[in-house]
């Protein structure tokens, strides 16, 4: 049975870091009107970046971002387990899976990111991904008793994961088709590093090399490469990046091309209509889309978004980009927009520890350092700047 709802006010679709930050700087903002998040999880929102590391090493399993009495002080509504099924802006209503139809003055989408998985393999126990805490859970159980790993694809979270299954004693291997971990991100030269760092670490990292398929009874035994080799595997974790959790906004006319498109303070192309977080792709200062899938961009946007929607004067919104992983002992940490196809400028290699400046026309663009967080952020002036690399190589 469907149902009707005229619950008005702005209404958060997402159960996430994004939604929590949304509601929490609407009530900083003083704004008094009703507030509700719907997510299709049954969880309070939490955290994700423990998710591949402390979660699935056991040290903890508490991920929550604000306990439950902070909704009910905040007077903001929760509405679990029921996530939107689709969007009418037209009518400014939401329907969520159980049928309801839910009103809104001012709808944000904050729906994240959905894991890709590989089509071709057989649905067989033992192969995982990693987006959501159910998930980490799942991987942390069998990790208990697992010997052998494959991880599909060294991006942050394959190399994370390869990381915290070391350090729960299983043997990983780590297969990546580029011809480095975090290639297409940072460059060959610091993916280079970086599969240094596994390799001391005892991970088999195989690059260059892609998956052609995997093979099991009950559950997955074997792991085939494309070049014929065959590896054991209790578990398989497929870490090949995500994309955009907007399926269900399909029908509503909305515009969505990798992501929710946006201008500059979130307002998607229809009125009353606003998108935040990994979902969502903003215009930048020169007019292109950037869709970001970090942490810290969540709060940034929030600060500009709310402020936008209730017609309030925005706050500095000047912050230089910053992102962090932590894999073993090393926190890398990137600073600015470094990206693969600059010039990188290797300053500090201690044989496990490094710091890198990126160039691009002459100009230093980001920084990216293993084990050097006061470094890394000593350089967010000069990035700031633009400063010409030569000041900080002098
Ligand atoms: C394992 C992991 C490790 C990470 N580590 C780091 C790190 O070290 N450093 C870093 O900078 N960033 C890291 N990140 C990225 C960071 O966590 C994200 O940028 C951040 O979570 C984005 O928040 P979000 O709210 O936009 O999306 P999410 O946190 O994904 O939240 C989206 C929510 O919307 C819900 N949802 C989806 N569809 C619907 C629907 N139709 N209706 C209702 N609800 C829906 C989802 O279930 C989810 O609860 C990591 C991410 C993961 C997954």
């Amino acid at each position: 049975m469907s149902t009707s709802e005229a619950s008005g006010g702005i209404v958060i679709v997402g159960g996430g870091l994004a939604a929590a930050r949304t509601a929490e700087q609407l009530r900083r903002s003083e704004y008094a009107g009703a507030i509700t998040i719907v997510s299709d999880e049954d969880h309070l929102p939490y955290d994700r970046p423990p998710l591949s590391k402390e979660v699935l090493r056991a040290e903890t399993d508490d991920v929550t971002l604000k306990p439950a009495e902070f909704y009910a002080d905040n007077d903001i509504t929760l509405r679990l387990g029921n996530g939107a099924r689709s969007l009418d802006t037209d009518a400014r209503t939401l329907t969520l899976a159980d049928g309801t139809t839910l009103g809104y003055d001012e709808v944000v989408i904050a729906t994240g990111l959905v894991p890709k998985r590989i089509r071709s393999f057989p649905d067989l126990p033992g192969i995982h991904v990693l987006r959501n805490f159910d998930e980490s859970m799942a991987l942390r159980r069998e990790a208990d008793t697992a010997r052998h790993a494959v991880i599909v694809g060294a991006g942050f979270i394959g190399c994370e994961v390869a990381a915290s299954l070391r350090k729960l004693g299983v043997d990983v291997v780590l297969v990546e088709p580029q011809p480095s971990p975090l290639a297409s991100v940072l460059g060959e030269k610091i993916g280079g590093l970086v599969a240094r760092l596994h390799r001391a670490e005892g991970v088999d990292v195989r690059c260059g090399v892609g998956v052609s398929g995997v093979s099991g009874d009950d559950r997955v035994r074997t792991v085939t490469l494309s070049d014929g080799t065959e590896l054991d595997a209790d578990i398989v974790v497929v870490g090949i990046g995500s994309h955009p959790a907007t399926d269900w906004l399909d029908g509503s006319g909305l515009e969505v091309d990798n992501g929710v498109v946006c201008d500059d303070v979130g307002r998607a192309s229809a009125p009353h209509v606003w998108a935040i977080g990994d979902v969502a792709s903003w215009r930048d200062t020169v007019g292109g889309q950037v869709r970001v899938e970090h942490w810290s961009n969540v709060a940034d946007q929030a600060r500009v978004l709310v402020p936008a929607m209730l017609g309030q004067k925005a706050a500095s919104t000047v912050s230089v980009p910053y992102f962090w992983s932590d894999q073993y002992d090393v926190k890398i940490q990137a600073l600015g927009e470094p990206e693969a196809t600059d010039t990188v400028h290797i300053v500090e290699d201690d044989g496990r520890k490094f710091l890198a400046y990126y160039e691009r026309d002459g100009v230093v663009v980001g920084v990216v350092g293993g084990g050097f967080p006061g470094k890394v952020m000593k350089t967010r002036a000069k990035i700031a700047a633009r400063a010409p690399i030569g000041d900080l190589l002098g």
